[in-house]
């Protein structure tokens, strides 16, 4: 085994949903939906097949409908121009992007500064890239950002903020206020930053997203990343886009045609139709369907007797086990035997692990009465 990879073992969401699938338990692990994206889409991935469109490699790029369509998008939702010839590139989902970006963006020593905790993938392809990881740590409850701990993290090796909002695990959205300190920084000492904005229209209450290439003197140094998994509820499609300035997009480029090449041929006509035709009310609807299964979930969390931390973006909750005397890692390990539910220990998603050794992360992208059922099978840990 490469020595980069030697730290780590198998991503956490295969080992639970195997635990799930072995113990015939809810899977509130991996965070996927338990039903397809809207119909039309499905439909008309089905009708590209059979047509003919996408069978065999697409360009390099992605197809220039997708690109368009996402440079649509991006303009329709947030007043931002891109290009879809020379900013826009289509990958194998955004873990693709993730992993494009840091190994056609890094060099051998750099050092990356990511808010933790973080999605797995971040750590395993700084490391892939020869580079190193500098973790700010977001804390219990707002899960807000130490803009003072992020400017002490910076070293003359720093070359890229990762960042990622809405936050995945802790459903925490970057405010303008927090956006503006990570934009300060970057400016002052030159950085480029990757911010993976997969759960852009996942937020509730009065919250809005906003991307970081919005603000002022960011969007040239800004490597956004979306996909198609979250929105459109198709996670195994892995249909993910990156927006960036030339010559960032060629980097990124230039370490994606050699990642994948290419994917997903006729799921991305039917992504570049749904991005071009779904009207507002799909996006409403997305968000008021979830704010119900999170506010259902939460309010089962709290009456089985955790600390929940009301999610404000993502489809994840995060709860505190510490009243139940064990650690989170214990605590997952033993919760599909003992209720048929299962969770996600939040200490992966740290290098710092006592600061996320007493957090768990539940998903709560399944319908409301799988919900239902998992919130009586939590009540028994009263
Ligand atoms: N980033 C974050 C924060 C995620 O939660 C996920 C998916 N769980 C991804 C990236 C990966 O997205 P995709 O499935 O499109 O590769
Ligand atoms: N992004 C999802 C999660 O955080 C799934 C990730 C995966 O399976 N790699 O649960």
């Amino acid at each position: 085994r490469n020595e980069r990879l030697a730290e780590f073992g198998t991503t956490i969401f295969a080992e639970m949903s195997a635990l799930a699938v072995a113990t015939g338990s809810i899977n509130l692990g991996q965070g996927f939906p338990d039903t397809d994206g809207p119909a039309s889409l499905l439909q008309s991935a089905a009708d590209a097949i059979l047509a003919g469109r996408g069978n065999q490699y697409p360009p390099g790029p992605g197809i220039p409908e997708l690109r368009a369509a996402v440079a649509g998008h991006r303009q329709r939702h947030y007043g931002l121009s891109y290009d879809p010839d020379t900013e826009v590139l289509i990958t194998a989902g955004a873990t693709e992007a993730i992993a494009a970006a840091l190994l056609g963006l890094l060099n051998p020593g750099d050092e990356v500064i990511a808010l933790e905790p973080y999605y797995d993938s971040y750590a395993a392809c700084i490391a892939m890239a020869g580079a190193h990881r500098v973790p700010v740590t977001l804390r219990p409850p707002a899960f807000a950002l130490d803009a003072d701990a992020l400017r002490a993290a910076v070293t003359p090796r720093t070359r890229i903020l990762l960042i990622n909002s809405p936050h995945n695990p802790t459903g925490a959205v970057l405010s303008r206020a927090e956006l503006q300190a990570i934009a300060d920084v970057a400016i002052e000492h030159d950085l480029v930053v990757i911010t993976d904005e997969v759960y852009e229209h996942l937020v509730y209450d009065d919250v809005v997203h906003l991307p970081l290439a919005g603000l002022p003197g960011m969007r040239d140094r800004t490597v956004s990343i979306s996909s198609a998994g979250k929105t459109f509820s198709v996670t195994g499609w892995k249909i993910g886009w990156v927006l960036a300035a030339p010559p960032l997009l060629a980097a990124v480029r230039s370490a994606k045609q050699f990642l994948t090449y290419v994917n997903g041929g006729p799921f991305q006509y039917a992504v570049a139709e749904a991005l071009d035709t779904l009207d507002p009310s799909f996006y409403t609807g997305l968000r008021d369907s979830h704010r119900t299964r999170r506010d259902l979930l939460a309010t089962g969390l709290t009456e089985a007797g955790f600390r929940v931390f009301v999610p404000r973006g993502t489809y994840f909750i995060t709860a505190d086990v510490s009243h139940l005397g064990v650690d989170g890692v214990t605590f997952c390990r033993e919760l599909p035997s003992r209720t048929g539910v299962v969770a996600i220990p939040s200490s992966v998603f740290y290098d710092n692990k006592a600061a996320g050794e007493s957090l768990v992360r539940f998903a709560f992208c399944k319908q409301e009465p799988v919900l239902r059922e998992a919130a009586a099978r939590l009540a028994a840990l009263r």
